[in-house]
Formats: C-alpha cells, structure tokens, sequence
C-alpha cells in the first residue's frame, strides 16, 4: 500500500446491518478521500452472510482489503439466549487480543482506527500505535443522543424503564415513552444487556476523537444542534459530530436480476408494497398468519421476504436470514393453507433472504412495511419510498417513532407488534393507506423531499461531503502531531 495516503483500520462487529454501513464507509474513504482502508471483518460462527457479502464486494488490495478476524469462542459463557447485545458486546471484548496482534503484525501502521458502537473497548488499543481513532454509529442522531444521555437517564430515571409511566426527554429529540419507544435493551437494569448498553455504547461513544454518524445534516437538524452545544448534550459529548450519510449499498447495475424482477416490471408504478423484517426478524406463527391473511384483504400487490417463524423477533440475527434452505424453510410449509395459490397474481413470496436495495429502486415499488433497521430505513427513504413501520426489538423502536411522529414518512399499528399480535384487519386498513389513500400520498411527497435532500448532502460540496472531508482532515492533524513527536 501508498503510505504516504491516510490508512484506515475499520473494526466491524458481526452482523449484516453492522458490515454494510462499514463498507460503504470504507468505499467512500477510498472513492473520495483518497484513503487506502483495511477492514477487520469479527464473524459469528454461524453466519455465511458476511463472507457472501464480502466475497461479492470487488476489493482493490491497493486500496481496500478486508482481514476476517478468528471468530471468538464465547461458548463458555452464561449469556442468555435472546440478549443479542450482550453477544455482539462479548464477542468483541474476547476479540481484541486477535485484533491488537493483527494490527500489530502490519506491514505499514495505520493512521486511524474507527470502531463501530461495539468495539469501543479497542480503541485503547489506537492510543497504544499513537494513532486517531472514531467511533463510527451507523445509525441516526437521536439514537446517538439517547447514546450519550444514557449516563444521565441512568441516575435521574428510578427504577427500570420498563415500569415508566411517565415521557423522557432527551434534548434535542421528541419526548419518548420508555414503556412503547425506548431501546428494549434499556428497559431492566438487572439485566447484563443493560450494563453492557451503558458501558461500552454509551460511555464508549464518546471516548474517540470524533463521531462518525449515518445521517445527514438537514435530516436532524434539532438533534445534531443540541449534540454540538454545551448547554445541552454537547455536555456530555465533547468531541465531534460528523453527518456522512446516507451511506447505503448502491443497486446493482448489471448481472441477471431474477424472476422477481421480471414480475416487477409488468405492475403499475408504485402499486407494490414490499415487506422484510431485514437481516434477523422474524415473526410468531400467529403474527405471520394475521400477517398472510391482512395482505390478502387488502388486495394490494405484494412482495414478502418470508422466513420461518420464531419465537424470538431477531431469530436470525446471527444467520443473516440464511436459514438452511431446506424443505422445513419453505413457506408453504408454514403460510395459511391456499395463500399461496390465492394470491399468485398479485403477490411475489421470496424465501429467506431478498435484493433488498433493488427491489426499493424499482419503480413499481410504493411502500415498505419494515422493521426500521436503520440501513432498511435509509434505502426506503432514498428511494422515496414511505413505510409502515413493524418495529421489533433495539433501536428500531425509537427509528419507528421518529418515522411517523418526526418525518411524518410512515404509519404503525395502534399496538405495537412487539407488544401483541397485530390483526389482520389492522394490517389490511395500514396497507391500503400506504398504498393508496390520502394519507399515504401525503408521506410520499414528505418522503421525496427527504429523498432529494439526502441526494444533495452527498454531492461534492454538500453537507455530508464536506462533512467526511472535515473528518479527513481530523485524522490527518492527528497523525502529523504524532509524526512530529506529539507535539
Ligand atoms: N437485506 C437484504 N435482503 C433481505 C433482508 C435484508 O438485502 O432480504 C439487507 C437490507 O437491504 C439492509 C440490511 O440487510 O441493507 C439490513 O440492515 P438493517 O439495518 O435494516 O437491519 P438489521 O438487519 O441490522 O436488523
């Protein structure tokens, strides 16, 4: 590699919503700032998904390569079996003697280091090389500021949050209900979740040089103001903000683009609505019967990632939705006896896992029922597409709030669907709204404006341009001072 370019070690923690931002992050570094990047890949055991996705992404070693780190044996730990956080949190601890020998063992040093919101605990290991070193949040500005509230919510707020009657307020954010909006992994202190949440999210987030987020600036203009003034949660967060997004998997130009697409092409412009739960949801039996039959009723056009029921929402969070593909996977097997044949002229059934960003570009596609996973999100809003939002677990609950209480860009059910089963006719009146009544219109153009901001703030010159090339220059003032001794 050049070393006279800025290098970039990127740690990425397991999982594909975490993987993706990282290598669009690392794409842009290289496209625009002229970086040369290596990314640490940490795969769980199980997961094909990341190694599909990476082996699909066409790497230049002289610009970027990704390094897969072994994957950590954590199998001798008493984790309970849903606590996602706490895995993804152990897992990156056990790592960072693997990943502190690989850094070591380069050839040339790099100049940065930038973790995501799980491996915060590395970062010590950049004060060690002498190097810059971010955090990288591939999520939004409220779930950022919740981040850096958190400590204070900690002590202020008696009691588990998940018994609080009463709204919080974190500046520069709409006030939230704990009990409906906040992150499930805060709602019970006693829980390791929750000391995993406040010690290495929360407190780690701020123990780098700069923050990097997945937003732009006209997106949360209110929350990225209270994060930056001192009044308010610039208290709690001294270092900078930088707003680089949207950065989200491009479409695919070429190659063939299967039998969805053809199906696609041959329905009216935004007649469609398209449901998938990302890279780890997964619905109850009787969720995904009510599911079924509020599609039917609603007599829209369709296409449905499916996979199989679960007893937990992110039943495959650690299989990227791959599931085994076998006979026991096909939703025949378990979708309401005849839908499939009921609805075979309007509706398209997608096994396991789909080309999601494809499918949102395609000009027949009108809604998107999502669980707001921060990634799902900004593809739709990209694509000018407005949602129904079917939270699940995490952040996705405060995503959802934001969605249709902030941008006013999507509707939920008056329940949400981690609380209860959501009906079939709820789900047939949410459907038709999205795809054809006023008010579904009215997200729509809400939703285009977002579309057309997000697509300016990238440009060269716009915000979140400008905003990476501020970062570029942040990492390189630092690895200057530590050429010149650290003076
Ligand atoms: N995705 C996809 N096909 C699927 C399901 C998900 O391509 O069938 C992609 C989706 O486009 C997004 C990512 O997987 O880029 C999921 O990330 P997100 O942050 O939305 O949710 P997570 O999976 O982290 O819960």
């Amino acid at each position: 590699m050049n070393n006279s370019k800025q290098h970039a070690a990127l740690l990425c923690s397991p999982g594909l919503g975490h993987l993706i931002p990282i290598l669009e992050l690392a794409k842009q570094l290289v496209a625009h700032q002229n970086f040369t990047v290596t990314i640490f890949v940490v795969s769980s055991q199980t997961s094909h998904a990341e190694s599909q996705l990476l082996n699909s992404t066409p790497t230049n070693p002289q610009l970027w390569h990704a390094v897969q780190l072994p994957s950590p044996d954590i199998s001798g730990l008493v984790i309970p079996d849903d606590a996602v956080v706490t895995i993804l949190a152990m897992m990156m601890r056990e790592v960072r003697h693997a990943f502190r020998s690989a850094l070591l063992g380069m050839e040339v040093c790099p100049t940065m280091l930038i973790v995501d919101l799980f491996g915060t605990e590395s970062l010590p290991i950049a004060e060690e090389l002498g190097i810059s070193k971010f955090v990288y949040v591939p999520s939004n500005a409220w779930f950022l500021s919740l981040m850096v509230y958190c400590p204070v919510l900690d002590v202020e707020v008696k009691g588990d949050f998940v018994h609080q009657k009463e709204p919080i307020q974190i500046p520069g954010c709409r006030s939230i209900l704990p009990q409906l909006d906040l992150d499930d992994t805060l709602s019970v202190r006693a829980h390791r979740e929750y000391l995993d949440f406040v010690e290495i999210i929360s407190r780690g987030v701020s123990k780098g040089d700069a923050i990097l987020v997945n937003i732009w600036e006209d997106l949360e203009p209110k929350t990225l103001a209270a994060l930056r003034d001192e009044k308010l949660l610039g208290r709690y967060t001294k270092v900078p903000v930088y707003p680089i997004g949207p950065l989200i998997r491009p479409t695919e130009s070429s190659g063939s683009r299967g039998k969805v697409f053809d199906w696609l092409d041959k329905q009216p412009n935004e007649s469609v609505i398209y449901l998938s739960l990302g890279s780890g949801g997964t619905l109850s039996y009787e969720q995904m019967t009510e599911m079924a039959w509020g599609l039917e009723l609603s007599k829209q056009r369709f296409v449905w990632v499916i996979r199989k029921p679960t007893r937990t929402a992110d039943g495959a969070f650690f299989t990227g939705g791959n599931g085994s593909g076998g006979d026991e996977d096909s939703p025949s097997k378990y979708l309401p006896k005849g839908f499939l044949d009921r609805t075979k002229d309007v509706g398209f059934v997608i096994p396991l896992w789909a080309p999601q960003v494809d499918i949102l570009a395609h000009p027949s596609v009108g809604g998107f029922l999502s669980h707001c996973g921060w990634n799902s999100t900004l593809e739709s809003i990209t694509n000018g597409v407005p949602m129904i939002a079917w939270p699940l677990y995490a952040e996705q609950r405060m995503n959802s709030t934001m969605l249709t209480e902030e941008f006013g860009v999507a509707i939920r059910s008056k329940i949400p669907p981690w609380k209860k089963v959501v009906e079939r006719e709820e789900i047939e009146e949410m459907v038709r709204k999205i795809m054809e009544e006023k008010e579904g219109i009215a997200m729509r153009e809400r939703v285009r404006k977002l579309k057309t901001s997000s697509a300016k703030a990238l440009e060269k010159g716009g915000s979140s341009y400008n905003a990476l090339s501020q970062f570029a220059k942040h990492g390189e003032l630092r690895c200057m001072k530590f050429a010149n001794g650290g003076k």
